[in-house]
């Protein structure tokens, strides 16, 4: 499996390949080609960026893991996990960082359940 980090550097290095072929054309007066190549230079910069994004989080969510590990009590990251952010709270992932353990759940769908039931 490729690495985010591999993911991120071979953008980064099509991108400035990129910027390089884009210079070259428009000193050639080849303005469309260069048009075309900046379209590539901007996806592959948005794909860079993104790796990064992913590098970072994992980085981050390693360190609040040692950090638990050692009997820390860190704060949650945010978002507490990515599962969070893409369901706008409604689901928490494996790894979540927050508190919304299985446990609590549990109890919070036990207590709706009381309270629905006369
Ligand atoms: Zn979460």
């Amino acid at each position: 499996m490729t690495s985010p980090r591999r993911y991120q550097h071979a953008a980064t290095a099509g991108a400035v390949l990129l910027a390089a072929a884009t210079i070259g054309a428009l000193c050639h007066r080849q303005y469309v080609p260069a048009c075309a190549l900046s379209v590539g230079i901007l996806i592959l910069t948005e794909a860079a960026l993104r790796e990064h994004r992913h590098v970072r989080r994992i980085e981050l969510e390693c360190e609040w893991g040692r950090r638990r590990a050692r009997g820390e009590n860190p704060a949650p990251l945010n978002p507490c996990c990515l599962l969070a952010r893409a369901s706008h709270g409604q689901a928490h992932d494996r790894k979540c960082t927050g508190d919304h353990s299985l446990a609590k759940f549990i109890a919070q769908i036990e207590a709706e359940h009381r309270g629905n039931t006369p």
